[in-house]
C-alpha cells in the first residue's frame, strides 16, 4: 500500500486483533501474574499496595494524630480571645 491508493482506516471486521494483555505495574497486570499462578514482579506488587492503600481509610496511627491536632487546633482557640485579653 503506498500513500496514494489508502482508502481511509480498515473497517472493523478486517483490523488485525489487538493483543490485550493487562500491562505490569498496573492491578491488571498484578491480577494477570496471580491468574496465571507466576511470581508477582515489583511493579506489580506496588501497583497492588497502591491499591490497596487507596481503598483502605488511614490508619489508626494516622487517626491518632489527627485527632491530637484537633484537640490542639481547639485548645488554641480558647487561647486566643484577642490580643488585649491576653495582655491584661
Ligand atoms: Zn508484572
Amino acid at each position: 500500500m503506498t500513500l496514494y491508493n489508502y482508502q481511509g482506516p480498515l473497517p472493523h471486521d478486517q483490523r488485525p486483533p489487538r493483543p490485550r494483555v493487562a500491562r505490569c505495574g498496573t492491578l491488571p497486570g498484578y491480577k494477570r501474574h496471580q491468574r496465571l499462578k507466576e511470581p508477582v514482579c515489583d511493579p506489580c506488587r506496588q501497583a497492588n499496595i497502591n491499591e490497596c492503600r487507596s481503598r483502605r481509610g488511614p490508619s489508626a496511627e494516622v487517626e491518632r494524630i489527627r485527632a491530637r491536632f484537633a484537640y490542639f487546633r481547639k485548645a488554641e482557640a480558647r487561647i486566643d480571645v484577642g490580643a488585649e485579653v491576653n495582655a491584661a
